[in-house]
């Protein structure tokens, strides 16, 4: 059984994975931030805050949903459905923004910054700046712009500023970048609110313990509904921010397996996916050191998706950790199965998956016809598929 306790240790590792691999200005802030985020983390006015927003402004907690025809569909496991997508501004990445700008509060910060890539971070992070009254800027990467259209319009009704970064191959890589770049210049008064368990310590442990409310309510939830662990868990992982959440109040319960489905794009082939632990190896990428998508010379390789949040080369580094010790297992959906899972979970419960949770639903189809029906699943879903509307469409002839 993997040994909780011991991650991350006093330096921000999981085994040989995480750390801080920062610029010298970014040293002390991350210091500085890490101190407070602990003060935080044990000071129950604190805690009593967040719950407080994350319940009357969020919509917490969120159903464990029992999928009913799904489950008589694919004939073998229960299903149940984690509703994330039911959070004000439809995804699960609200959990985190919340917390982190109640400790940019804390902190004394005037000036919000973030990256994202589908958008779904840069529109809970808008929303909590405004909530707030917080000056916000987001970049996303130019290509994310144009497939994720309607989430640039959402953060701009909410008063954030979105760049549109033109470097690179324009998403989410090319993001990171900027918002580190802003955030070295104007850290003073600046808090940097990272949308995924990854990056410099102590952001990949701070985001999971703001996710992780996923997973310690689908316990209580389960056990209240089953009065049983579930047997087998399953979440997309993009930077593994929402897969970490479901899973780590779970890790010590041996009779619970996990599967962390990662973007197998077109399929695996170099450039083709962003299925970092298929062809991916060890490296430091903005921050961290982690399992990533690199050539034989340590350069990036460039990623493809259908889902902007799943298009990223490297993955938290929790998960290399867990994928080590073969805690968790990680596999991987093409653009095709995901927008198949999209389709018939949209058709047979009423639900409009986002594409990223459309990679766990995926493996749900896969796996749960070869299962009992005594055995139970629960997945994540991570978001709610308006905002691939567009996209979706332009793809396929309805
Ligand atoms: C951002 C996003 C993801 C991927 O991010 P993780 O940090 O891996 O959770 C998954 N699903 C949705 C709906 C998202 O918006």
């Amino acid at each position: 059984m993997v040994d909780t306790a011991s991650v991350p240790d006093a330096a921000g590792r999981f085994g040989q994975y995480g750390g801080r691999y920062v610029p010298e200005t970014l040293v002390h802030p991350l210091r500085e931030l890490e101190e407070e985020y602990f003060r935080a983390q044990k000071d129950p006015k604190f805690q009593r805050e967040l719950d407080y927003y994350l319940r009357e402004f969020c919509g917490r907690p969120t159903p464990l949903y029992h999928a009913q025809r799904l489950t008589e569909n694919l004939g073998g496991a229960k299903i149940y459905l984690k509703r994330e997508d039911l959070l004000h501004t439809g995804a699960h990445k609200i959990n985190n923004a919340m917390g982190q700008i109640l400790l940019a509060k804390r902190m004394g910060k005037t000036r919000i910054i973030a990256e994202t890539g589908a958008g779904q971070h840069g529109v809970a992070t808008a929303t909590v700046a405004a909530m707030f009254g917080f000056e916000c800027v987001v970049y996303m990467g130019a290509h994310d712009c144009d497939r994720q259209r309607l989430n640039v319009v959402r953060m701009q009704m909410l008063g954030a500023e979105v760049i549109a970064v033109e470097t690179g191959q324009r998403t989410l890589k090319e993001a990171v970048n900027e918002a580190m770049r802003d955030w070295v210049t104007n850290v003073r008064h600046t808090h940097y609110i990272l949308g995924t368990a990854y990056g410099a310590h102590p952001y990949p442990v701070m985001v999971r313990n703001f996710q992780r409310v996923i997973g310690d309510e689908a316990r209580r939830q389960i056990l209240e509904k089953e009065e049983v662990l579930p047997d087998l868990l399953v979440a997309c992982v993009g930077g593994g921010s929402n897969a970490i959440g479901l899973f780590y109040p779970f890790l010590e319960d041996k009779g619970v397996a996990m599967v962390g489905v990662e973007a197998g794009g077109e399929g695996i082939e170099p450039e083709k996916h962003a299925a970092r632990f298929q062809g991916g190896s060890v490296g430091v990428l903005q921050g961290t050191r982690s399992f990533l998508l690199q050539d034989e010379h340590g350069q990036i390789q460039s990623t493809q998706s259908v889902s902007a949040g799943l298009d990223y080369a490297a993955v938290g580094p929790e998960h290399a950790w867990l994928h080590d010790q073969s805690r968790a297992e990680y596999t991987y959906a093409t653009d095709e199965k995901a927008l198949e899972a999209f389709f018939k979970l949209s058709k047979i419960e009423g639900i409009i998956p986002a594409l990223e949770s459309s990679h766990a639903i995926a493996e749900v189809i896969a796996r749960a016809p070869q299962m009992s029906s005594d055995q139970i699943i629960i997945c994540n879903l991570s978001g709610r598929g308006d905002k691939d509307v567009a996209q979706v469409a332009e793809k396929i002839e309805l």
